[in-house]
């Protein structure tokens, strides 16, 4: 049996599908105003192992991701600018360019890290009818009040509100600056903002007699029910959604279906930070693919370096952590290269790499398993082959012809090679971008360096 842990009961629970052998699933998507970086690519890889084990237990994944190209504001909270406004004038660019840009570049990094494509991509912009219906609903059951800046849900109709970031638990730090505008309690939030007087936005739509949009939170729930209907199985994104976003999300979901929970399963990944702090789009540790690439990282090498740590416990981000994750996957394909024609799986070992996913994905438990198995030539190429439809790392791969490597990139590997000698991993580091800026990638194993061309 697949055990979760539930953010809404805190507690590992039994997958139990509302429709047997069917999950819906909902991802929470990326703000296109900015490459994602590798902290939210971290989120992505968790849900994409939570998509693999489902179906690795046989279950058929339903799986809806939204693409967020309006509404989310540079506060998360109900001020600040549009972040696609934002991203449109730093870029000199209109504001629809800029979320086709970094949309096209999210689907371009998932790939490479083999995350399997959502089954339906829905983007907020289109889907603004299901939005202003869904606000409409709440507006007639009462659960709303407008100001001059926009339509609130009043969290005092609600009385369950906040059990999901366990609300009534916290109390509000002394002397915390918060921006409350004409709103009349804290965590009442917008659901629809109005134009302010006098501004032209790029992105508005008529609706309640003035140009407006939505609200961040009220893209989730009505682009999530339209596809997966009004309850739902499981619903996730990161550990800093629990407290706004998918609190809001429930709220305004339960007032106007009547129904309750929403979605039986919440999941949330951890941070992934770098020199102790969460990695953000500003600031000067965002690290994107590109920059691991730059550097002669593969993606793979990322995605196995993340698949070594609990997805619910904060990971810290360093160089040296991710070059032993690229040796490490070299040395892993290696094993597998090795395994002998007449090799056997003893059924205990498919038991347990189940029960290690199924304890709530545990994977480097899984991961753990698969080296011994490898050690010990316990374990059939076929069986490989399964474990990696979960681990997703192209762990089957053909010995490559020895690339023919160019003096002058010889030369930079021979450089290379007498300053990991000297354990001058600065210096190693810099030629392994010099090698990678020439087009080819080098990678440490046991055996010294080894390089291929890059693809
Ligand atoms: P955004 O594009 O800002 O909406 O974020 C996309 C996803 O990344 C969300 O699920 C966030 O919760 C998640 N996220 C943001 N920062 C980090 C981080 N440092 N580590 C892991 N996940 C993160
Ligand atoms: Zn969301």
């Amino acid at each position: 049996m697949l055990k979760l842990f539930n953010t809404l009961t805190r507690a590992l629970e039994d997958l139990r599908p509302l429709a047997g052998s069917h999950v819906g699933l909902y991802t929470c998507g990326p703000t296109v105003y900015n490459y994602a970086h590798i902290g939210n690519l971290r989120t992505y890889v968790f849900e994409d192992v939570l998509k693999r084990t489902l179906r690795h237990n046989g279950l058929d994944v339903l799986h809806v991701m939204n693409i967020t190209d309006v509404g989310h504001l540079t506060d998360d909270a109900d001020s600040g600018e549009d972040k696609i406004e934002t991203g449109a004038r730093r870029e000199g660019k209109s504001a629809w360019d800029i979320a086709e840009y970094y949309t096209l570049a999210f689907q371009r990094d998932i790939a490479k890290l083999n995350i399997i494509e959502p089954n339906i991509w829905c983007r907020a912009t289109e889907h603004i009818p299901e939005q202003i219906a869904l606000v409409q609903t709440l507006i007639d059951k009462g659960y709303t009040y407008t100001t001059e800046d926009g339509i609130y849900f009043d969290t005092a109709k609600d009385p369950g509100y906040g059990q999901l970031a366990q609300l009534q638990k916290q109390s509000l730090k002394a002397g915390a600056r918060v921006e409350m505008g004409q709103k009349r309690r804290l965590h009442d939030f917008a659901l629809w903002k109005f134009t302010p007087a006098g501004e032209k936005r790029q992105m508005e739509w008529l609706a309640f007699g003035r140009p407006g949009f939505p609200g961040w939170h009220i893209e989730c729930s009505a682009m999530s029910m339209k596809y997966l209907g009004e309850q739902f199985d499981i619903h996730c994104g990161g550990v800093d959604h629990i407290a706004v976003h998918h609190t809001n999300e429930i709220a305004q979901s339960e007032a106007a279906t009547g129904l309750k929970p929403w979605v039986r399963y919440w999941l949330h990944g951890e941070f992934l930070n770098i020199a102790e702090t969460k990695m953000a789009k500003s600031g000067e540790n965002f690290i994107t693919l590109a920059t691991l690439e730059e550097k002669g990282f593969s993606p793979l090498s990322y995605r196995y370096f993340l698949l070594q740590a609990h997805y619910r416990k904060q990971l810290g981000f360093s160089w040296e952590a991710l070059r032993a994750a690229q040796t490490g996957l070299e040395n892993l394909r290696r094993e597998v290269r090795r395994i002998p024609p007449d090799s056997l799986t003893p059924p205990s070992l498919k038991r347990d790499w189940l029960d290690a996913l199924n304890d709530d994905l545990n994977t480097p438990a899984a991961l753990a398993l698969l080296w011994s198995a490898l050690k010990e030539k316990q374990i059939t190429l076929n069986t490989v082959i399964t474990f990696d439809k979960v681990l997703g790392l192209d762990l089957h791969q053909p010995e490559e012809a020895p690339a023919i490597i160019p003096s002058e990139v010889q030369k930079l590997l021979d450089q290379r090679a007498a300053a990991r000698a000297r354990k001058n991993w600065d210096e190693s580091d810099r030629l392994r971008a010099e090698i990678a800026a020439s087009g080819y990638l080098v990678e440490d194993g046991s055996e010294g360096q080894a390089v291929r061309k890059a693809k």
